[in-house]
């Protein structure tokens, strides 16, 4: 859900972040306020902005609002507002830039066959041409975001029913995508050929839902039932579940960043728990890269599975050296560098006590910038430690995401334009070391990367990009496009 003005921005501090949450419920009493709780569930998804579409067997009924799942559906008169046994809901990425009502999700729309809502996590990557060809056959937008192509190529396909339309649209765009669409007699659920982002079915009574991650199931006490595979349509209609394959098989590319950061700890991803992964991840990294220390202390929260799972494996003891304050939002929210420097000083301080005195391995998932570690390793050297080693539980980011996780433009990335011993030196730690892709591999699934048919997208560490990058091929003509985006 990229904004069309993506090329122009793509490079600001502040461009858009596209990484989302969906959820869809059928069957299931009070579905909105089911819905509403597996998005809280999905809140580290998408903070920027949330909605939600019911249907209540005559009518369609929505409320979208920016901010948090808990501000804009707490109030049960707003549920009460949104009847119906059906319903699909999305969670936005927190951004700075165009953060206006008409981009939030679940898009909706009435067509000649009757009502239509979509949420959609990912990102095309020709949405801008399409929209251009669109535009060029007088489609008149409403939202600047990619996903809105979907609508407009369902509504002029020439097939009769909704399934096929969508199958007709499918087949047009290139890009990651998980989809929950609703219509007056089915909720649908859609992955990306690729199976890039995740997506599961689950049960709830007689009902079903869908999901970006399981946590969404256990927080309103649903089964998990399987993954919506990878280029799989799920139909759930009162006759029961369909699945349909439009696209033949091809080997899936789950993003492997899902598993080092992006899933919520207690979800199962792709069969596998994210918490037990990254602590294999940690001990991979413990046993290619040990260090002489005397304590490991994770930068939380995202770090600590990982760190545990080093300490373990290092035989260290494991402390809580810096402390997170959870009331200030996430780092890469802050608008500016110099702002970002001062959200990380709000955000984590040194337990002193812990530290002094100490050779410290600091553990972290990633480095993206490079400005949360250099202030952490500062604040930890200033509390006392004497020595600090930083250990990162993914391969050097070196290219940027176009799939849907939010990563600045290339030049931003320290990794894309310093080798590792550069990138110590800048971050001011006494080492640094990085867990090999191969590791990576091992660790996640048990086996080694095969080059010419990688298991997983591991684009953001090796430029190997699996699906066609069209728009971003040809920014001079993109940029005229989202000009014109930007005027209406
Ligand atoms: P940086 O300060 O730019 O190096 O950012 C690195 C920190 O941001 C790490 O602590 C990560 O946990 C976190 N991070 C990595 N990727 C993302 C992302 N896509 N969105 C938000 N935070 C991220």
């Amino acid at each position: 859900m990229l904004p069309a003005d993506h090329m122009a921005s793509r490079g600001d501090d502040d461009h858009p972040h596209e990484e989302c949450g969906v959820i869809g419920a059928f069957d299931v009493a009070d579905a909105a306020a089911v819905t509403a709780l597996g998005l809280h569930a999905l809140q580290h998804r998408g903070q920027e902005a949330t909605g939600i579409v019911t249907y209540d067997g005559a009518r369609f009924h929505q409320h979208r609002g920016l901010g948090l799942v808990g501000d804009n559906f707490s109030d049960p008169q707003v549920i009460a507002r949104l009847p119906g046994r059906v319903a699909i809901g999305h969670n936005r990425y927190a951004t700075t830039g165009e953060t206006v009502l008409r981009n939030v999700q679940p898009l909706y729309a009435d067509f000649e066959f009757g009502g239509l809502a979509v949420g959609h996590n990912g990102n095309l990557t020709n949405a801008t041409s399409l929209r251009r060809q669109l535009v060029r056959r007088g489609c008149l937008f409403q939202s600047t975001t990619d996903s809105e192509v979907f609508v407009h190529l369902i509504a002029i396909s020439l097939y009769s029913t909704v399934v096929d339309r969508l199958i007709d649209a499918l087949k047009q765009v290139t890009g990651a995508y998980s989809l929950v669409a609703l219509t007056d007699e089915a909720l649908i659920g859609v992955r990306d050929p690729l199976g890039v982002r995740p997506l599961v079915l689950g049960r709830l009574g007689g009902g079903w839902l869908f999901a970006s991650e399981t946590c969404a199931l256990d927080i309103v006490g649903a089964e998990f039932v399987r993954d919506v595979e990878p280029g799989e349509i799920v139909v759930v209609t009162e006759g029961g579940v369909r699945s349909i394959r439009p696209f033949g098989r091809q080997l899936p590319r789950f993003c492997i960043f899902e598993h080092i950061y992006f899933a919520r700890p207690d979800s199962v991803v792709e069969g596998r728990p994210v918490y037990a992964v990254r602590k294999r991840i940690g001990a991979e990294l413990a046993r290619e890269n040990g260090v002489p220390a005397d304590v490991v202390v994770p930068v939380p929260d995202s770090g600590v599975p990982a760190a545990i799972g080093y300490a373990e494996e290092a035989g260290l003891p494991f402390e809580l050296g810096i402390i997170r304050n959870h009331y200030v939002g996430r780092t890469f929210i802050e608008p500016t560098d110099q702002i970002r420097h001062l959200g990380v000083k709000l955000k984590h301080s040194a337990n002193r006590a812990l530290l002094a005195g100490r050779r410290v391995v600091l553990v972290d998932d990633s480095i993206v910038r490079g400005t949360t570690s250099r202030k952490i390793v500062e604040m930890v050297r200033a509390a006392g430690a004497a020595e600090v080693h930083m250990r990162i539980s993914s391969p050097p980011t070196t290219h940027s995401c176009y799939y849907g996780i939010d990563t600045p433009e290339r030049d931003k990335l320290l990794a894309a334009r310093h080798d590792v011993a550069e990138m110590a030196r800048i971050i001011g730690a006494d080492s640094l070391a990085f867990i090999s892709l191969d590791g990576l591999y091992r660790a996640v699934a048990g086996i080694a990367r095969d080059p010419r048919a990688p298991r997983f997208c591991d684009a953001c560490f090796t430029g190997d990009y699996p699906i066609a990058l069209t728009d971003y091929e040809r920014p001079a003509e993109n940029r005229q496009l989202s000009l014109l985006a930007e005027r209406d």
